[in-house]
């Protein structure tokens, strides 16, 4: 096992492996700017690249570059994870959450043993505590940040790759001394693939949370009505889904009603655009104020809105719609003078899909426009 694991290949292998995923980090946060902290994955993947790169030089190179130099552009590499993942993630990241005191212990231990008394296993052993301890406290940080729960994948990837240093600080306590690090035991080589695995999960698990958050942001967006805040048809279609099949099953009633701001235009026409915004803004609020825990809402488009009222039954959708409808005429909405809305009112039971009780209350709403407006009609 030992002497098929090449520790030159290996790093070399972790160091184009680490300075591929800094290029795509990079590339990523110049891409999508809105996500703060990517570009600090990039640096600490690109560290840890020349620090890889650093050792894999040994013997060929002076060793205050292949020794002192490259375990503190590795561990930098590390410890950078923490800048971005503070302003990724945000919450509170206390010092010891980038212990920088360690590189002056990691810098004065390197170079002692590497010139005064030298000693590849000592050398190891101050490596992975250093680098154990900054990775176990990344992933509890991190863990506790606002973020933590989303960002379990990377806190996984903090953590495991911790544990693992653990383990190879044991066994190197219990390893005899070796000649040269390109000499190192299976553990060692092993580490060199855990690097691979750490650093591909930990920037996979970080873009996947952003990807997850901007189609987040898009579906939000796709189902919210930018001027009034309210949902939009789609939502609103989305949320009479359950409504309705609830409705199926226990056979309680459910009830659409639609309104639609009488004479609108000529708020547009003489009060302007901006007026005309405002009211259906101030409509929204008033409606959104009438609103029960499991009523919806919606903007259906233009001065239409519609309200889902789930377990309402007729005589009591009628008797929301008529006390919407003197609220409105009551309010001077935007100061544009009395304003009136029409409204149709349907009714379903059972099998009632939406699509069949929103064309009842709209057939109603236009049978209350053609009876004189500013009134309730009941499919
Ligand atoms: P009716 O009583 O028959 O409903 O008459 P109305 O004028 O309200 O109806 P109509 O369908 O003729 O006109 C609707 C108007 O709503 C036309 C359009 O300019 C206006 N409108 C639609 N969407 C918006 C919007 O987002 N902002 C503003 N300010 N006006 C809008
Ligand atoms: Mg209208
Ligand atoms: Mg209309």
């Amino acid at each position: 096992m030992t002497e098929s694991l090449d520790v030159r290949t290996l790093l070399l292998v972790v160091a184009v492996v680490a300075a591929l995923t800094a290029i795509g980090m990079a590339s990523f946060a110049r891409r999508f700017p809105r996500y703060p902290g990517i570009g600090w994955f990039a640096v600490a993947d690109l560290m840890m690249a020349i620090g890889m790169l650093l050792v894999a030089t040994r013997d060929h190179a002076p060793d205050w570059l292949t020794t002192v130099v490259a375990n503190v552009f590795t561990l930098g590499g590390l410890m950078l994870n923490a800048e971005g993942l503070r302003r990724y993630a945000g919450g509170h990241w206390p010092w010891w959450s980038r212990p920088y005191v360690l590189f002056l212990l990691l810098l004065l231990a390197s170079v002692w043993f590497t010139y005064v008394d030298p000693d590849v296993r000592v050398r190891i052993l101050v490596f992975s505590g250093c680098a154990g301890l900054t990775l176990a406290a990344i992933a509890v940080v991190l863990h506790r940040s606002p973020a933590g729960g989303r960002l379990r994948p990377v806190v996984m990837a903090f953590a495991g790759f911790a544990l693992w240093m653990a383990g190879r600080w044991l066994l190197t306590l219990l390893e005899a001394p070796m000649p040269s690090f390109m000499d190192a035991g299976a553990v060692h080589a092993l580490t060199l693939v855990g690097y691979i695995v750490f650093v591909m999960a930990k920037d996979y698990g970080i873009l996947r949370d952003s990807v997850g958050q901007a189609l987040g942001e898009v579906a939000a967006q796709a189902r919210t009505d930018p001027l009034t805040g309210l949902m939009n048809r789609l939502a609103l279609a989305e949320a009479a889904a359950p409504a309705l099949a609830r409705a199926r099953r226990s056979g309680s009633p459910l009830s659409l009603v639609l309104l639609d701001i009488d004479r609108f235009k000529q708020v547009n026409d003489v009060h302007g655009h901006a007026a005309g915004d405002a009211v259906l803004v101030g409509i929204a609020a008033l409606l959104r104020g009438r609103l029960r825990a499991g009523d919806s809402c919606a903007r259906l488009g233009g001065e239409e809105f519609l309200l889902l009222l789930p377990d309402t039954g007729e005589a009591q959708a009628l008797q929301v719609a008529e006390s919407l409808r003197v609220q409105v005429a009551a309010s001077d909405v935007a100061g544009v003078g009395g304003c009136t809305a029409s409204f149709g009112v349907s009714t379903g039971r059972g099998g009632a899909d939406f699509d069949t009780l929103l064309r009842e209350a709209d057939r109603a709403m236009y049978a209350a426009k053609a009876a004189g407006r500013n009134r309730v009609v009941q499919a």
